[in-house]
């Protein structure tokens, strides 16, 4: 059966290949005897729990009746196993007689139930079992509360370059677990177009589609996928027309992909000679060599927080030391931007990620800069990291998540200690080391002269900025479509920031993924930004437009924009600005 799904574009480009689904790992749960008293409340928790689900299916059959793909006539089947005794009433006898834990009753149930159909001669049936596992993978989710993440392996024998990974929902430390995998594109249910999924996508430069909110659900595994990560669309089992119409697109795209390369030694220099730095983020010491293969000027944005994710408890300065001596190294002199952790909300040391993400508001919590202040100790071992391989090269240190003085005169203070325990070891450091900030709190931006003074640099970090000042979660594909970077109060404080720093000649760059979208670059340039960071593979294209650019046209058409009222008006005069020449 052939049908697409639609969902948010977060990664250029296409990918074909075979669908590799995981999450199984949701079904490994825990064995749990229940106190006596306790049996008829288990039994309870489980009805409700298939309640729910029952709703969700429902509400998926929404409008798919008359969908020419059969969407609706799979879901019919999945509430069809549902409402089976073998499933809806048998767990509830487990959970009595064994007094065990609901999760547990079902996946045995389950796993009885699969190995009567893998035992069937007719293939039809026999791949039902499959969706007997979506079902009770289903039904798990909604007992534990979260989806589960899995660790993200290709299969024993296989190499992932053919493969699609199709996933409920993957966190950060998932998708830096399939870096080495080679995986050629990812999907998902949930996940916000700037999420760190998503970035992460951009990063290894392929192909995502998320927020398609029930493709782990509809595919299975080793089905033939076609992903469109341009236009945010997810086809399964394609005929062989449609699959010769992307392949062909597929090599035209990767053949314009390797003409950009040629522009790596150019450059970065509009046409009337305004010298713009293109820089690169990376989140691993590895990521240096398409750093260097992109022609970058340097690393603007360094997030140190991703080579530690999952581990499960705080790294060493030593481990830390490693870490960034091999990336100041790798970087052969060019300048290096290293943050401090900008740990919490969606980014933790523990592998459940979930702690931090459990709590009402975690992108508003402990996190970042403020967890940083809060343990002086893991700080300090990360500031003196630092300090030390600034003698290797030119090294910068970051300050993410910034809202108040305070926390940058405390973060100065922090850093002259670990200065001052540094010479007193006798260990060698730069003692002008720059120290800057990110502005990515609407209080910072409005703010900002308070940190200008106190900073030799600034960087802005649009993907945070964008979230706190329209009160849009960037990881919830929800409220994804109200993720507005143009809105115009999103521009007004990009301008009061890049405008404020030139008044007070402190270098302001701009790191997040704003910098990296080559559609904006004509609009940065006309508001004033001369530093870009982003990831390697956007270099090209971004350094491109710079190219044919004139920045004293640009910027009196720019000024215009800026004074426009609605973002539709505002996309459309982007579409002109980017159409002259
Ligand atoms: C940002 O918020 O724009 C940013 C660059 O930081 P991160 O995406 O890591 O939060
Ligand atoms: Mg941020």
């Amino acid at each position: 059966m052939s049908f697409t799904l639609h969902g948010l574009a977060v990664s250029n480009g296409i990918a074909i290949g075979q669908a590799h689904l995981i999450s199984q790992a949701t079904l490994e749960v825990s064995h749990l005897v229940i106190a006596p008293r306790m049996v008829e409340k288990e039994v309870a928790r489980f009805e409700t729990a298939l309640t729910h689900v029952r709703d969700e299916f429902k509400l998926l059959k929404v409008g798919k009746e008359n969908s020419p793909t059969d969407i609706g006539a799979f879901i019919d089947l999945h509430m069809m196993i549902l409402a089976d005794p073998e499933l809806s009433e048998v767990p509830k006898q487990i959970i009595r007689e064994r007094r065990c834990n609901a999760e547990w009753a079902i996946v045995q149930q389950m796993e009885i139930l699969v190995a009567q159909f893998e035992q069937i001669d007719d293939v039809y049936l026999r791949e039902r079992s499959f969706d007997v596992r979506q079902v009770v993978e289903r039904v798990v989710r909604e007992l534990v509360g979260k989806p589960g993440h899995a660790a993200v392996k290709a299969p024993k024998g296989s190499k992932g370059e053919n493969l699609i990974v199709v996933a409920h929902d993957l966190s950060p430390s998932d998708v830096m677990a399939f870096k080495d995998q080679h995986f050629s594109s990812f999907v998902t249910d949930v996940g916000g177009a700037t999420s760190h999924t998503a970035i992460l996508a951009r990063g290894m430069g392929i192909p995502a589609v998320l927020g398609l909110h029930n493709a782990r659900q509809l595919i299975r595994d080793k089905e033939t996928l076609i992903v469109d990560g341009t236009r945010g669309v997810l086809i399964v089992n394609p005929d062989a027309r449609i699959l010769e119409e992307y392949a062909l697109k597929k090599s035209q795209l990767e053949i314009e992909r390797s003409k950009l390369k040629l522009l790596k030694t150019a450059r970065a220099t509009t046409l009337d000679r305004v010298k713009i730095e293109l820089l690169a983020n990376i989140e691993e010491p590895s990521d240096v060599a398409a750093v260097i293969e992109s022609g970058a000027d340097g690393v603007g944005l360094f997030r140190t927080e991703f080579i530690f994710l999952g581990r499960g408890d705080m790294p060493s300065e030593e481990e830390q030391y490693e870490a960034y001596r091999k990336t100041v190294k790798g970087m052969e002199g060019r300048p290096i931007t290293i943050r401090t952790f900008d740990l919490g909300n969606d980014k933790n040391l523990h592998s459940d990620m979930g702690e931090d993400r459990k709590r009402d508001n975690p992108a508003l919590g402990l996190r970042s800069i403020r967890l940083s202040l809060a343990d002086p100790k893991s700080f300090q071992a990360q500031l003196r990291a630092i300090l030390r391989v600034s003698k290797l090269g030119k090294v910068k240190i970051l300050i993410p998540m910034l809202s108040h003085a305070h926390q940058v005169d405390q973060t100065l203070a922090a850093l002259e200690q670990a200065k001052s325990s540094l010479r007193g070891e006798k260990i060698a450091f730069d003692e002008g080391i720059e120290i800057g900030g990110m502005i990515e709190v609407p209080a910072a931006a409005l703010a900002v002269g308070l940190f200008l003074r106190r900073l030799n640099f600034i960087s802005i970090g649009t993907n945070d900025l964008i979230q706190y000042t329209l009160a849009i979660d960037r990881s919830d594909e929800q409220v994804s479509n109200l993720y507005d970077p143009l809105h115009p109060a999103v521009l007004m404080l990009l301008e009061h920031i890049i405008s404020s720093a030139e008044k007070a000649k402190i270098p302001v760059s701009m790191c997040g993924e704003l910098a990296g979208d080559s559609h904006l670059t004509r609009l940065l340039l006309g508001m004033g930004l001369r530093q870009f960071s982003m990831y390697p593979a956007q270099i090209p294209e971004v350094k491109q437009k710079i190219k044919q650019s004139d920045i004293s046209e640009i910027t009196p058409i720019v000024r215009r924009i800026l004074r426009l009222e609605e973002s539709a008006k505002i996309q459309e005069q982007i579409e002109r600005l980017n159409s002259n020449r």
